[in-house]
């Protein structure tokens, strides 16, 4: 799935036995989610991949119910809480036969605090069950105020009941981003890829990928320069001079001066030095940053300045958002800590890898967050962090900033000067 197709999220939330899988299995038109009466089926989200007409493409959480007693319990509902930040609309579903609404109203409260868009869907198992609904709306009155439909989520024949309802009263959030909002079209762009031993082979990296396939698609054209990161920084003269020579071999080939450089962060030090003053430069950790984060970039860049504020003892975090394999001079856990060690002295460094994120009270410890560039995850879930830190008041900066500013002042200005933010 290329991060190119914004999806809108829609969770699907409610107790166990509500009907909840069998929602997602209305949307999605098929046998997704296992159904059972059996409480608890649905033992942690299942996530799909969909297309609704006139919705657009969206990615549909299928919940555990949040009434689970047990630790496993306590479990689940706290997933089930996280998901809910990561979701645009959250479909409440109740069965109107319920006595008491408790567990209803937390998951409408942490939506609404959440800024989400809430449906209700009320689940009828039988047929008296419609004539609850009233009762239940006087007991919370809550649920009057929020739109709802009310269906039998085992009978297929409400699907376009449902998907009328979503269309009608769900409003996309989700603005497209431009991965180059600086792009022109018939310019040349250079890619700068030092390929090491982390370098997949038979493919690009996502963010090399997708911005070649953006520049290309914009009618603009990228053209890829292989950086040898190890004799460009080598100690040996002809092997470093060797490097620039071809590197500025290349760029005298180019009949039109290309338009801007977007090199790998690592290779700041040299790209500063190389990277001619009539030619923009900026990194793909900046560029993923800015657009997973839907163009939150100056909050990333203000977190910098932390860094000049830094005291021996204090915890910053380092933060990836996959688990890709760490080998050789890898980013996150050799280089950056080498970078601390030499120029942030006594600073403890942690680290946070995969798509869970810490919880609010342990971000509290930090003075800091160092982010990659978050190509692996969605908008919602970036977004949903970005909340967290700023609830706490921990300020946050990426890698691509942070490589920039070790170079200097004039080299972060000249990495976010492509964007305007300088
Ligand atoms: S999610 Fe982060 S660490 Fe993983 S490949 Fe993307 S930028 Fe790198």
């Amino acid at each position: 799935m290329s991060v190119l197709v914004e999806r809108d999220h829609i969770g699907i939330f409610g107790r166990m036995n509500v009907g909840k899988s069998s929602v997602m299995n209305l949307l999605t038109q098929q046998e997704t989610s296992i159904i059972d009466p059996t409480p608890g089926t649905t033992s942690d989200t299942k996530y799909a991949l969909s297309e609704i007409h006139c919705v657009g493409p969206v990615k549909i959480y299928d919940t555990a119910g949040v009434d689970e007693p047990s630790l496993l319990g306590d479990k689940k509902r706290k997933k089930v809480f996280n998901d809910i930040k990561e979701c645009d609309l959250a479909l409440i579903m109740i069965n109107p036969a319920f006595i008491e609404f408790k567990s209803e109203e937390g998951l409408i409260k942490k939506a609404r605090e959440l800024d989400k868009q809430i449906l209700i869907i009320y689940n009828i198992f039988n047929d008296d069950d419609g004539k609850k609904i009233r009762e239940c709306e006087q007991k919370n009155p809550v649920l009057r105020f929020c739109k709802k439909i009310t269906l039998k989520a085992n009978d297929e024949r409400y699907r376009k009941e449902l998907i009328d309802f979503i269309i009608a009263n769900f409003k996309s959030k989700n603005q497209k981003h431009e991965l180059f909002p600086f792009l022109e079209k018939d310019e040349y762009y250079v890619l700068i890829i030092p390929m090491d031993a982390e370098t997949p082979p038979g493919r690009y990296l996502r963010p090399q990928a997708m911005s070649e396939e953006y520049i290309t698609r914009n009618w603009a054209y990228p053209v890829s320069f292989r950086l040898d990161l190890g004799k460009a920084r080598s100690e040996i003269n002809e092997e470093r001079e060797f490097e620039e020579k071809r590197f500025n071999s290349f760029l005298n080939d180019f009949k039109k001066r290309p338009k801007a450089m977007i090199t790998d962060s690592q290779a700041m030090d040299i790209m500063n030095r190389w990277c001619p003053e009539d030619i923009m430069l900026t990194t793909f950790s900046i560029t993923m940053i800015n657009y997973i984060s839907r163009g939150k970039l100056k909050e990333f860049i203000e977190g910098i300045n932390t860094l000049k504020n830094l005291k021996s003892g204090d915890r910053v975090l380092v933060v990836e958002a996959c688990n890709h394999s760490r080998i050789g001079e890898d980013i996150g856990t050799v280089q950056i800590p080498n970078y601390f060690k030499k120029h942030f002295k006594g600073i403890v460094l942690e680290h946070n890898f995969g798509r869970e994120f810490q919880e609010n009270e342990n971000l509290r410890r930090y003075k800091l967050i160092i982010h990659c560039g978050g190509c692996m995850i969605s908008s919602q879930k970036l977004l949903a962090r970005i909340h967290e830190l700023e609830a706490v008041g921990i300020p946050f900066t990426n890698y691509g900033l942070f490589l920039a500013y070790l170079q200097g002042r004039e080299a972060l200005n000249k990495v976010i000067k492509p964007w305007n933010l300088c």
